[in-house]
């Protein structure tokens, strides 16, 4: 693989190994976020539920306690316009009437006072210790309901400031008829507001929390712990009658009370008997801080949580850094030491001032080809090639001169095996060699031919030379028989052939076709 591919392909990895620790960080977060929130939304939906619960609870047993407190002085009401209806036929006797309106209200603490008013508002009896003078009723909005109302219902009205006693109190009346329907009077019991007052003030309930009793025409009979100016209020704009009431005479939600504005998570309740309402509602603000108070547990461990998430990422982050940057350290260690490797086993195999192949490499590469012809039945030519009176050379030139020579003429016998299987080698000193593979006898000391040939044409001039200029000798030794030829044998028939061209006058090639005697095995 390319170096640059190589290089491109290991910085993505470290990337995309960087990029996998971010993103599961990442992941974790928000998972460990979504989950918190998630659990907090569902437990902040369930305190609105169990609240809107308790409020409806709290408002219908407070609108069953009115009922129980208005039943009780409709009883009692009864019990009078039934002595009254009796007495019309014979004469009211308002003393006796008085009398009974005291022992009755005695005995109910709501009852602020019971009164009778005749057709004209006339102050009759009464449960007061006195009947003012010069007081009448007629223009009462109790007394015009009576007048004006045949049936014989109770009636609650909005609350008003006692004449005798400037109390503040809820009027319930009854209307008093003859015999023929004729309206003889109302008969009146008043309740105390302060009643409901401090039945209210039991209930531990926040400062901003608040429990109404209402007419069904939305007034307000009392709302604690408002001021009294809150009392009369008219209260129809608030969701509670606009929509609430319609569906449903109990239940609970969350809106802005139309009392103050403020938003609370309200339970309602009308009563079966009377046309009251009572609302409780919690303040939806105190109540978040409540619970948020109570989830501060939760929400610092999941804090803590995050944080050490936060922490063990970055750490890890680093540590993958430091990691890779080792890596990367050892990679490129690992390449300068393969290069250097690889320069050293060429230096091992290579001869340092021709280039070519060294000695080493010569001997291995002789057996290796001589091997493959075997196997292969291939000829193998071996040249020997020796420079001529080189000796002399350097003691006309010098040693440095000698060497450039050397180059020259190994360059030159590189040149010219053209083929890849071949290989020229410094044998040693002045001497080279060829080792020619699948080489016939004539081609093996046709070559041995031409480098003698080219060297004399290069006319190098060596002036203690008989010769006038740089001349080789060659030997050359082909075998056709490669099993039967150990690498010694060949290369001293070639060393051999060397000699015979060195014998012959120099500046020549010689050559032996190696016999395949059978007595000749390979070393
Ligand atoms: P012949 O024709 O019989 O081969 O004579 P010659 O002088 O070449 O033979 P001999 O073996 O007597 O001498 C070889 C010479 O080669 C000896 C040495 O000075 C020279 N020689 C060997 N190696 C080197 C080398 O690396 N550099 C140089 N400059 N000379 C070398
Ligand atoms: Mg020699
Ligand atoms: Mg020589």
């Amino acid at each position: 693989m390319p170096l640059k591919r190589k290089m491109d392909k290991k910085v993505n990895t470290e990337s995309g190994l960087l990029k996998s620790i971010v993103l599961s960080g990442l992941f974790l977060i928000l998972t460990v976020v979504g989950m918190s929130l998630w659990t907090l939304r569902e437990d902040w939906l369930a305190t609105v539920h169990q609240t809107q619960e308790t409020a409806m609870n709290l408002a219908v047993s407070q609108s069953r306690q009115a009922e129980d407190t208005f039943l009780q002085a409709e009883l009692s009401l009864r019990q009078i316009q039934r002595d009254l209806q009796l007495q019309l036929a014979t004469g009211i006797q308002g003393a006796d009437l008085s009398h009974t309106m005291r022992e009755l209200q005695h005995r109910l603490p709501q009852l602020h006072g019971l009164f009778y008013y005749d057709a004209d508002g006339t102050w009759i009896a009464t449960s007061a210790d006195r009947v003012p003078s010069n007081i009448n009723n007629a223009d009462r909005e109790y007394f015009t309901y009576q007048r004006s109302n045949r049936r014989n219902n109770l009636h609650i009205g909005p609350v008003i400031r006692s004449r005798s006693t400037g109390d503040l109190v809820i009027p319930v009346s009854l209307r008093v008829s003859d015999a023929s329907g004729g309206f003889k009077g109302v008969l009146l019991a008043t309740i105390k507001v302060d009643y409901f007052r401090r039945f209210y003030s039991y209930y531990e309930l926040g400062k901003r929390d608040v429990l109404v009793l209402m007419l069904s025409d939305s007034t307000v009979l009392y709302a604690r712990p408002m001021p009294d100016s809150y009392i009369g209020k008219d209260l129809s704009s608030s969701p509670l009658f606009q929509h609430m009431l319609a569906k449903m005479d109990r239940g609970s939600g969350q809106w802005k009370a139309a009392l103050d504005g403020q938003a609370r998570i309200f339970g309602f309740a009308r009563s079966d008997r009377y046309p009251i309402i009572v609302a409780a509602g919690y303040n939806a603000d105190d109540l978040f801080s409540i619970w948020i108070n109570g989830r501060g547990q939760d929400i610092i461990l999941s804090l803590i949580l995050l944080l050490t998430i936060l922490l063990l990422g970055t750490f890890q982050l680093r540590h993958a850094r430091r990691v890779l940057r080792y890596q990367q350290e050892l990679t490129s260690l690992r390449d300068e030491l393969h290069k250097a490797n690889l320069s050293l086993d060429k230096l091992a195999h290579i001869d340092g001032l021709t280039g070519l192949a060294n000695r080493r490499e010569f001997d291995r590469f002789l057996r290796e080809a001589l091997g493959n012809a075997a196997a292969s039945g291939k000829p193998l030519s071996l040249i020997m090639i020796d420079i001529d009176f080189f000796k002399h050379y350097n003691d006309t030139y010098g040693h440095i001169a000698g060497d450039e020579g050397l180059k020259v003429i190994g360059e030159l016998l590189a040149s010219l095996s053209v083929r890849r299987s071949d290989m020229a080698a410094r044998y040693g000193g002045e001497e080279f060699a060829l080792i020619l593979p699948d080489t016939a006898f004539d081609e093996g000391i046709a070559l041995a031919n031409r480098a003698v040939e080219a060297v004399r044409m290069m006319k190098l001039p060596h002036a203690s030379s008989p010769l006038g200029h740089v001349t080789l000798s060659a030997g050359c030794a082909t075998t056709s028989t490669p099993a039967t030829v150990s690498a010694v044998k060949l290369l001293e028939h070639a060393d051999h052939a060397l000699y015979r061209a060195k014998r012959g006058g120099r500046n020549r090639a010689q050559g032996i076709d190696v016999p395949a005697l059978p007595e000749q095995r390979r070393e």
